[in-house]
């Protein structure tokens, strides 16, 4: 057995489905707690190094 579509998709549900994909080209971004520059969440902060407010890699 394979999948059948039981009905039509409606144009409106078809492209609303579509419109989906921007979400993933954007990456969503974090104020760090730190130094409060601009960073990609669950990510160590690139200006200052810090990730949870502790110091984890060095940056000049
Ligand atoms: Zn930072």
């Amino acid at each position: 057995m394979s999948i059948c579509p039981k009905g039509k998709m409606s144009k409106s549900k078809r492209d609303k489905r579509r419109a989906q994909s921007w979400k993933i080209a954007t990456p969503s971004l974090v104020v760090c707690s730190k130094c409060g520059e601009l960073m990609r969440p669950h990510r160590v902060c690139k200006s200052c190094g810090s990730y949870n407010k502790l110091n984890v890699i060095k940056v000049d």
